[in-house]
């Protein structure tokens, strides 16, 4: 049995207080999985510091310079958790045979790696990590974040349920993701299109190790609006039906009008005229809103500008040091 190469592609963003924390444990996991021979030892834990304004990155260098198997790489601003986690696999695409992406918090539990690069080892190509339940979570936090993957899937962007992106992709599916030029991503709705073999692993979520979460409920709300509008046009369906009701009613309202007038039934309807104005206003420019928000995203897509830019690399730095 070949062993693989594995790369774990951990985004961080303002993360000083957990990384030194979490850093450690990750290693072990990592060399953890190398003496169970189950891949290869030139595999490598790789932090994607996504634009942090306090001391994160040069703590990812302390690290890399104290361990061979800590890489870092850097993005020239904060472009958020998608495009971050995106730059890191796709630099790590051509380095490994699999990737596993984290979060460095460490509320993703990460013996689960274990069994992922197991399902690997069986042909599976995609292993998702789902949450089995959500105990830590506040009530606010799992009804938001639960109502989040029933919307999603209602209208119509087809994501795995309590799956956020702790995965492991080969990178065979990295190369195919690496074709999905779009500059709205949102991976979670973008590898299951990619297809290949994947099956699911189970592990129950904790709490932050430390810091604050970067995810508050106006992130959240932009990665679903996100999410559903740059995988469907199902929203603009809905509207289309809207439209159509709302027609048809006006329709029956207009005859009732001209009935009641006919039938000599004065109407003093200054508050139902008005009434009717609203709503049709409102309609119109909830409809305009959604049609804009498609607008925007083609011309942002016809624009096709970088999604992320890289900095920096340590091993870039290592290697100039040594000159
Ligand atoms: N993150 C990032 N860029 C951002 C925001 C967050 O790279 O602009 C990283 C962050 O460091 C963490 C992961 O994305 O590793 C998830 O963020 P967080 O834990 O704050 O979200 P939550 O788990 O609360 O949803
Ligand atoms: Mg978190």
């Amino acid at each position: 049995m070949k062993q693989p190469v594995l790369y774990i592609v951990i985004p961080c963003y303002n993360e000083q207080e957990v990384l030194p924390v979490t850093a450690p444990l990750f290693l072990e996991k990592l060399e953890s999985l190398i003496g169970q021979g189950l891949i290869a030892p030139a595999s490598r834990v790789m932090f994607v510091n996504d634009g942090s304004k306090d001391n994160t990155w040069p703590l990812i260098q302390r690290l890399s310079a104290e361990n061979e198997h800590f890489e870092g790489l850097c993005l020239s601003r904060n472009r958020g958790h998608q495009n971050a986690l995106l730059g890191g696999l796709m630099e790590a695409r051509s380095r490994c045979d699999i990737t596993i992406s984290i979060d460095c918090d460490g509320q993703d539990d990460i013996n689960a790696m274990d069994e992922m690069v197991k399902a690997y080892h069986e042909g599976c190509e995609v292993v998702y990590g789902v949450r089995s339940k959500r105990d830590t979570d506040t009530f606010f936090k799992r009804f938001t974040a639960e109502g989040f993957y029933h919307l999603m899937n209602w209208m119509g962007a087809d994501i795995v349920f309590n799956h956020a992106d702790y995965r492991l992709l080969s990178s065979r599916v990295l190369g195919e993701l690496a074709g999905y030029k779009e500059v709205n991503i949102f991976l979670r709705g973008m590898v299951p299109l990619v297809g290949f073999k994947s099956t699911s692993v189970y592990y129950e979520r904790h709490e932050r190790m430390a810091g604050e979460s970067h995810y508050p409920l106006k992130k959240m709300l932009a990665l679903a609006f996100d999410g559903i509008t740059s995988l469907s046009v199902k929203p603009i369906r809905l509207i289309t039906g809207l439209g159509l009701l709302v027609s048809v009613l006006s329709f029956i309202g207009v005859v009732w009008a001209v009935a009641a007038s006919f039938a000599g039934m004065t109407v003093a309807g200054w508050s139902s005229t008005i009434c009717i104005v609203c709503f049709m206003g409102g309609i119109q420019l909830l409809c305009l809103g959604v049609l804009g928000e498609y607008i925007g995203k083609i011309y942002m897509e016809t624009k096709a500008r970088p999604r992320y830019i890289i900095s920096r690399r340590t091993w870039e730095e290592d290697e100039e040091e040594s000159r």
